[in-house]
């Protein structure tokens, strides 16, 4: 039995080590990230049954994407490896300290290949959710088909249905964006996004109303991620908001999928809007405080770690 299934992309990174301009020789180090195999691998840490849908190439960057996933608890059994097309990768570096630059490679991708044909139906139909991005959505047509399948087949079997939205300007245009999310969002039924992104859907300006305006468009849950000043949640009747934990933050990538694994992991398991919050929040805090998209994930044991006050836990 799957908890969650999650549909979408995995690619390879190249991080660089030093912060300034990319030289020959700039130290760089290999592992591989993407929005919805970080959520499926931040879910495996908090106990879940997860299996990801999407595609690899066949090469050693898909390989190991395969097996670190499955290594993380991940059911990788789902990625089809495409023999006509690689893995995209992307080359991430500190232009200055403040800056992260990220250069994707993912035309022709094996990730954007994905079609409705891979979608397994039995799968998705018996799982508790279902999770994808934007990012998904804006790979190709073929992978937004892929999305809107199972969605289509989630929604009747009672699958709960969530998605980041994930904008990202060097994939398609807001325009292009908005149009697709519009058409989606009717089908979700929880929503997460920062504020800017919120606004691809709503000329809202502060949190709570940007909430309220996009659950008048068809989730019943819409979560607003704030980065350092915390998230607010409406659900139900309720908004709940909570503050960010507070951490030294050494590399801010990841948080928001980090906060998405543990806001679905409580949300599965019965715990009320301001329990996911506060869940979604500790997790987003572990990503920051560790270098990589999503090695600083908890695993379930370790969340009471930022919950005290102590500096040395012994
Ligand atoms: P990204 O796309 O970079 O992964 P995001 O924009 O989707 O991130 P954020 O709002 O940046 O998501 O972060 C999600 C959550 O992680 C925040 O709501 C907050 O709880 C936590 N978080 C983010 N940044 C920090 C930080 N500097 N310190 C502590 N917690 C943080």
């Amino acid at each position: 039995m799957t908890d969650v299934v999650t549909v979408g992309e995995s690619l390879g990174l190249f991080r660089s080590e030093a912060t300034g301009p990319l030289v020959p020789g700039t130290p760089v180090t290999f592992s591989f990230a993407g929005a919805e195999s970080n959520v499926s691998i931040g879910l495996a840490r908090l106990g879940l049954r997860v299996a990801m849908l999407g595609r690899v190439g066949d090469d050693p960057m898909g390989q190991v994407i395969g097996d670190q996933l499955r290594a993380e608890g991940v059911d990788p059994s789902r990625l089809v490896v495409d023999t006509d097309a690689p893995t995209a990768f992307m080359l991430r570096y500190h232009r200055i300290a403040d800056r992260v630059v990220a250069s994707y490679h993912r035309h022709g991708s094996a990730g954007s290949r994905l079609c409705r044909a891979d979608v397994d139906e039995a799968l998705v139909r018996s799982a508790k959710a279902l999770h994808t991005t934007g990012i998904t959505l804006g790979l190709s047509l073929s992978a937004r088909d892929a999305v809107e399948h199972a969605v289509e087949l989630a929604r009747p079997a009672g699958v709960t249905v969530s998605l980041d939205i994930n904008y990202r300007s060097m994939l398609w245009s807001r325009q292009d964006a908005a149009a697709a999310l519009r058409s989606l969002i009717g089908r979700v039924d929880v929503v997460f996004g920062g504020e800017e992104e919120l606004r691809l859907l709503t000329g809202e300006t502060a949190p709570e109303a940007i909430a309220a305006a996009v659950r008048d468009l068809g989730p019943t849950e819409v979560v607003v991620k704030r980065g350092g000043r915390g998230a607010v949640a409406l659900a139900g009747s309720e908004t709940v908001a909570v503050p960010a934990v507070r951490v030294s933050c050494v590399d801010p990538v990841g948080a928001g999928d980090a906060f998405v694994a543990g806001y679905l992991s409580a949300r599965l398991e019965g715990l009320d809007p301001a329990g996911r919050l506060r869940r979604g929040a500790l997790c987003g805090a572990f990503a920051v405080s560790v270098p990589g998209d999503w090695e600083g994930l908890p695993h379930r044991g370790e969340l009471g770690l930022l919950s005290g006050a102590e500096d040395v836990h012994r």
